[in-house]
């Protein structure tokens, strides 16, 4: 049998035929009150809110994943979770640099001649750049090189709108400019380069992430526009400015007086990618990666809260800023952590659950499967309601390192993710709607995670390394 009962909840749960494991379960009125929390439509709502266009991706940072923060914020306080950042807040702040393309005084002109028609800047320098004399020698000495944009026919065409398209010619671009101290880049017009520099130029970009090249000026010039002999060039350095990043936290404390000391961890990331550069769809909306996972939290922390009694243990509910700039945000979580790390019993991160692989509804698969046996107890818990969780045979050991819970790993507390699907075709792409979804399943697979956790935070069931 399935030992979901604990003292506490024997007086309401009650298993019939218990030899028949997961099968003939029938869920406690307490229970049942609380899988009721984690509604279809309520799930809806939320994962079509936080991945609509309103919140262009949620890159980090952007106004769309402030947004999002508010409404995570608000959904913990109607959960009735205690705010771990500071006064009570839900916030947990971080600040860093951030910054974007000038778009205003740059000069490029024949000295004293009307200005040259360019594209505009694809990068800008930590310093302006000046330079005013002869395209030959001099610039050279100068440190300023004229070079072509790299071709793009040996990409693939699916990949020519895509922003990684246009971070990989750039690469190529540096790659050719070596010690350059600026660039002139002869640029078609209908090169990604085009996109790119608009798309940087209108949005603030985190400093500090995961491969961020130095900062070089490069001026784009229309290829077919003839450079004069002698030039006046003027970029101007990159605008920075201070942003305010919010890991958004709440807490279930635990009810057990000991126990309480003790809690488990749900997280999700709450950041996309943000904006591409194909000019049809432009949104990386992020409702599978990973809308879904923070649509989970939240569903979870409804229906613990909704518990007659809290669970013995404490519950501790995040989303987290800047996972796709390489795990940002959970790492800041963890190196300033509300909560003693010691006394975390686990990290279950929650990622990329709406979209099953072909004949898998209804499951999910763990990261990290045989690093410990809570995939073990969550299964035991899930198969109560007809929920599988397993080990995938292909990504389980593949993606351990590729989640936030690896920044939890990082300081030797017990970390997996939790995913139901695979990398499909719409991954970090403008397809990944709220509306491809598979929202019963992901409804019952939410369930299935509450009744695997119920067994660590009720039963006292403790996952240890292997
Ligand atoms: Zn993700």
């Amino acid at each position: 049998m399935i030992p979901i009962l604990s003292p506490f909840l024997a007086f309401c749960l009650v298993l019939q035929n218990p030899t028949a494991a997961g099968k003939g379960t029938v869920l406690s009125p307490a229970v049942e009150t609380a899988l009721r929390e984690i509604d279809l439509h309520r799930l809806q709502a939320a994962v079509a809110f936080l991945a609509s266009d309103e919140l262009e991706g949620r890159d980090t940072p952007s106004r769309g994943l402030r947004v999002a923060e508010a409404y995570v914020a608000a959904r913990m306080g109607a959960a009735g979770l205690k705010g771990m950042g500071p006064g009570g807040s839900f916030y947990l702040e971080t600040r860093r640099g951030s910054w974007k393309l000038p778009r205003e005084g740059l000069v490029c002109r024949e000295v004293s001649g009307p200005g040259l028609p360019q594209i505009g800047l694809l990068d800008a320098g930590e310093k302006p750049f000046t330079f005013r004399g002869k395209l030959d020698e001099q610039a050279r000495e100068a440190g300023l090189r004229i070079l072509r944009a790299p071709p793009t026919d040996d990409l693939p065409a699916a990949f020519r709108g895509s922003p990684f398209t246009a971070g990989i010619l750039l690469r190529r671009l540096r790659g050719a400019a070596g010690n350059a101290r600026a660039v002139i880049c002869r640029t078609p017009r209908n090169h990604p380069f085009v996109r790119m520099a608009k798309l940087l130029s209108s949005r603030f970009q985190m400093e500090g992430g995961r491969r961020t090249p130095p900062a070089l000026p490069i001026l784009l010039v229309p290829d077919e526009v003839e450079l004069p002999p002698v030039l006046d060039l003027r970029i101007p350095a990159r605008l920075r400015r201070e942003t305010v990043l919010r890991n958004v936290c709440g807490l279930l404390e635990g009810r057990d007086p000991e126990r309480k000391r003790e809690a488990l961890v749900l997280s999700a990331h709450l950041d996309h990618i943000g904006l591409g550069t194909d000019p049809k769809d432009p949104i990386r909306n992020g409702a599978d990666d990973d809308a879904s996972g923070v649509t989970a939290v939240l569903s979870l922390a409804d229906a613990f809260s909704a518990l007659p009694e809290r669970p013995r243990r404490s519950l501790i509910f995040v989303t987290f800023w800047g996972e796709e700039k390489g795990l940002l945000g959970s790492r800041a979580f963890v190196e300033d952590p509300p909560w003693p790390l010691e006394r975390i019993v686990a990290d279950l991160n929650l990622e990329m659950l709406g979209r099953p692989e072909k004949g898998a509804r209804f499951q999910a698969w763990m990261t990290g499967w045989r690093r410990s046996d809570l995939g073990k107890i969550l299964a035991e818990g899930a198969a109560g309601i007809g929920v599988r969780i397993f080990e995938h045979p292909r990504y389980s050991s593949r993606l351990f390192g590729a989640s936030d819970n690896a920044s939890f790993v990082a300081k030797g507390v017990l970390g997996h993710s939790l995913s139901a699907g695979s990398l499909h075709e719409d991954y970090h792409g403008p397809g990944d709607e709220w509306t491809k979804l598979d929202l019963p399943h992901m409804t019952k697979v939410c369930q299935g995670i509450f009744l695997g956790v119920l067994r660590i935070v009720e039963d006292l069931e403790t996952p240890r390394k292997r």
